[in-house]
C-alpha cells in the first residue's frame, strides 16, 4: 500500500475509533451509574434492614407497654385526669422511672392545660415529643459507627460495666463495624481477671478482623492496656477498645484499678481514653438504672451502651437512663450476632417503641 492511501484512509481510522472510543466512555458512564445506583440502593435496604432489626429488638418493650399506652389513648376522645393517671402508672411500670415519669406527666399536663382541648392523637406525638426531648442525642461520625476518630493518634475507647452486661460482646461488634469502615482497630484484652476471658475476646477480635493484644491470665490489667496502646502507635491504628473485667461499683480496689488503667494509657497517649463506655444490660429494668448510678460517682463514664433490649419489655429504661444521667446512650445491642449493634438515634428509637 503506497504511503498515499494509508493517509486517505486514516480520517475513516480515527473516526471508527473516535467512535468505539465514545461508545466506551458512554458505556463506563452507565456503568458508573449503575454502581452509584447499586450503592444508593444498597445503603436505603442496609437501613431498612436496621430499621427492622431495631423494630424487632424492641417488639417486647413495644407490646408489653407502649401498646397499652397506645390503647388507653385511643378509646378516648379528650385528656383527663383519670387517663394521665394511667399513663403515669403504664410509664413507671416499664422502667422509665419514677422521676421521668413525674417529669414528663407534669409537662403534659401543663400543655393540656394551656391548650385545652387536646384530643388523644395530640396527646400521643406530644408524648413521643416528650420522650425524644428526654433522649440525649449521640454525637458522632456515622460514616465510622458513631466514632470521631483523630487524625494521627487512635481514638482509645475503654468499655466498663458489671459482669455479664455484655462488654466483650460489644467491643466484638463494633471492632467489625469500623474494620468493615476500613478502620485499623487494635483491642486490649484488659480483662485478666476471668479465665475463659481473653480467648472469648480472641474470637470476636479474629471475626472483625481487628489485632489484639494480650497477656496472660491474671495479669496486670494496666500493663495490657500499655502495650495495646504502644503497639496501636507504633502500627497506626485508627481505633483502640479496651475490655475490661467485670466489677462491682462497691469494690473500691477495683474502681481504682480503673483508674489506674486510664493513668498508665495518658503515659502513651495524653488524653486517651477519649471515651469510657458503661454498658448496661437494658433487660435488668432498674439494676441497670442503679448501676448506672454507681459508676458514674466513682468514675467517669461518657457514654452508654444498652445490650440485649431484644427479648426484653424493659426498653423503656433507655428513656430514664438517658434523662436522669445526662450521659448520651451511644449504642443499643438488640441482639447476640455481629450485626446486633446500633448506633443510638433518638426518633428511631421512639419510632420503633410507639410504632410508626
Ligand atoms: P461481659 O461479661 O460484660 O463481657 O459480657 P459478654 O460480652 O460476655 O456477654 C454476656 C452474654 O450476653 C453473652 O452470652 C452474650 O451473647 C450476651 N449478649 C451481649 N449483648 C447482647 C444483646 O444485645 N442481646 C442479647 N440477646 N444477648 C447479648
Ligand atoms: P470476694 O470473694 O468478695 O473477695 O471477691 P471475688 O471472689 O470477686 O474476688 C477475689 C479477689 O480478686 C478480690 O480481692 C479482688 O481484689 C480480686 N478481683 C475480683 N474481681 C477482680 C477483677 O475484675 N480484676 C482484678 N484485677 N481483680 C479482681
Ligand atoms: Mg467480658
Amino acid at each position: 500500500m503506497a504511503l498515499f492511501d494509508i493517509f486517505k484512509k486514516r480520517p475513516a481510522e480515527v473516526e471508527v475509533l473516535a467512535q468505539v472510543n465514545r461508545e466506551l466512555e458512554a458505556d463506563t458512564e452507565r456503568r458508573e451509574d449503575i454502581v452509584a445506583e447499586r450503592a444508593a440502593s444498597e445503603v436505603a435496604a442496609e437501613a431498612a434492614r436496621e430499621r427492622e432489626a431495631l423494630n424487632a429488638g424492641l417488639e417486647k418493650t413495644r407490646r408489653g407497654i407502649f401498646s397499652r399506652l397506645a390503647r388507653t389513648v385511643a378509646g378516648r376522645s379528650r385528656v383527663d385526669e383519670a387517663m394521665l393517671d394511667e399513663l403515669e402508672e403504664i410509664l413507671i411500670t416499664s422502667d422509665v422511672g419514677v422521676d421521668t415519669t413525674v417529669g414528663i406527666i407534669g409537662r403534659i399536663e401543663a400543655r393540656v392545660a394551656r391548650d385545652k382541648y387536646m384530643n388523644a392523637a395530640e396527646l400521643q406525638s406530644i408524648l413521643r415529643e416528650e420522650i425524644a426531648a428526654l433522649l440525649e442525642e449521640s454525637a458522632g461520625d456515622k460514616d465510622n459507627f458513631g466514632i470521631t476518630l483523630r487524625p494521627g493518634e487512635p481514638y482509645v475507647l475503654m468499655v466498663v460495666g458489671v459482669n455479664g452486661v455484655g462488654k466483650t460482646t460489644t467491643i466484638g461488634k463494633l471492632a467489625a463495624q469500623l474494620t468493615r469502615a476500613g478502620k485499623r482497630v487494635y483491642i486490649g484484652a484488659a480483662d485478666t481477671f476471668r479465665a475463659a476471658a481473653i480467648d472469648q475476646l480472641q474470637v470476636w477480635a479474629d471475626r472483625a478482623g481487628a489485632t489484639m493484644v494480650r497477656q496472660q491470665h491474671g495479669s496486670d490489667p494496666a500493663s495490657v492496656a500499655y502495650d495495646t496502646l504502644r503497639s496501636a502507635v507504633a502500627n497506626g491504628a485508627d481505633a483502640v477498645l479496651i475490655d475490661t473485667a467485670g466489677r462491682l461499683h462497691n469494690k473500691i480496689g477495683l474502681m481504682n484499678e480503673l483508674t489506674k488503667i486510664r493513668n498508665v494509657m495518658a503515659k502513651v497517649v495524653p488524653d486517651a481514653p477519649h471515651e469510657v463506655m458503661l454498658v448496661l444490660d437494658g433487660s435488668t429494668g432498674q439494676n441497670a438504672f442503679e448501676q448506672a448510678a454507681q459508676f458514674t460517682a466513682a468514675t467517669k463514664v461518657n457514654s452508654l451502651a444498652i445490650t440485649k433490649l431484644d427479648g426484653t419489655a424493659k426498653g423503656g429504661v433507655v428513656i430514664g437512663i438517658s434523662d436522669r444521667f445526662r450521659v448520651p446512650v451511644r449504642y443499643i445491642g438488640v441482639g447476640e450476632g455481629i450485626d446486633d449493634l446500633q448506633i443510638f438515634d433518638r426518633r428511631e428509637f421512639v419510632d420503633a417503641l410507639f410504632g410508626s
